[in-house]
């Protein structure tokens, strides 16, 4: 099976169809348009290429598609806004921490109420280099339990989403949560974390990104884009869908989190366009 046959496969295992990608002898000779993002002292001008992923026909008729009457519409540009760029100030003490101190003050840490309920801390996995970056909520159940970020059915899911964009877990990519304890509620059911948990944890996440230093953030899901960017707690996903942010000098692109995706089939293809959005980005920066 050729590598586009294991991708289509896993597309279709996504439940997207037809099939996008990217046409790379096309984007090596479009022009660049340049585009303006936005730090928060200064504006920078990068090149971005303007191609869009390109519906492919199945070989085979399709039965039912994912997004049934409704094919999604491929972005047609990069978008030219970027929002402001989130200041990265890690504790003093963390900022300095390599891996294996940094894992080991993780996993005896009691900063915030959480560690009364965890199993154990759940602080990231992967690539320790590599140029990718996903950033989830917090542990749940299945995480509390086995140590490892998105496992189960979510898992599942953004391990397919990793392979259709080329990845796979713990080969140029690496996984971590803006908390390292799993958030329960009263009934020991999963929860977003709060303000005060968040603040708590993140120089954790702070450090680890200035360790791997990645090409591309993919923040995934409503918590982590706004903790990774400081923003208003009450901004929507759709707004930071589509647009290329900052954490620091890195590009953010916002996605919907795995486990949202699994009950809400008709937002996969909207996931896709944030995939195709993140790769472009990904190429623009690598060849900038
Ligand atoms: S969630 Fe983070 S800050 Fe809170 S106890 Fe766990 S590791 Fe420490």
């Amino acid at each position: 099976m050729s590598n586009q046959d294991r991708r289509t496969a896993f597309l279709h295992e996504m439940g997207l169809g037809p099939v996008w990608s990217q046409r790379a002898a096309v984007l090596q000779t479009l022009e660049h348009e340049p585009v303006l993002l936005m730090a928060s002292a200064e504006t920078v001008e990068i090149s971005v290429p303007v191609a869009a992923p390109v519906p492919q026909q199945r070989a085979a008729e399709p039965t039912l598609s994912a997004w049934g009457d409704e094919t999604p519409a491929a972005p047609a540009t990069v978008p030219m806004t970027a929002a402001v760029s989130a200041v990265v100030k890690p504790a003093s003490d963390v900022a300095n921490m390599g891996w294996e101190q940094l894992k080991e003050v993780v996993s005896n840490c009691t900063e915030c109420g959480l560690c009364k309920g965890r199993t154990q801390t759940v602080f990231g996995i992967g690539d320790q280099k590599a140029k990718w970056l996903f950033v989830g909520e917090g542990p749940g159940r299945n995480e509390d339990f086995q140590g490892e970020p998105f496992v189960g059915p979510a898992g599942k899911l953004l391990d397919n989403m990793f392979i259709s964009m080329g990845l796979k877990r713990g080969e140029n990519a690496y996984i971590a949560n803006i908390v390292k304890c799993r958030p329960t509620d009263a009934n020991k059911r999963d929860r977003p974390p709060t303000a005060e948990e968040v603040d708590a944890c993140m120089p954790y996440l702070q450090r680890q990104i200035a360790l791997i230093n990645p090409t591309v953030i993919v923040a995934l899901g409503k918590t982590a884009a706004l903790s990774l960017l400081k923003l208003d707690p009450a901004t929507p996903v759709s707004k930071l869908r589509g647009t290329v942010h900052r954490y620091d000098e890195i590009p953010v692109v916002v996605t919907y989190h795995p486990a949202y995706l699994l009950r809400s089939l008709k937002d996969k293809s909207k996931a896709w366009a944030d995939l195709c959005l993140a790769m472009q980005t990904y190429t623009a920066r690598e060849n900038g």
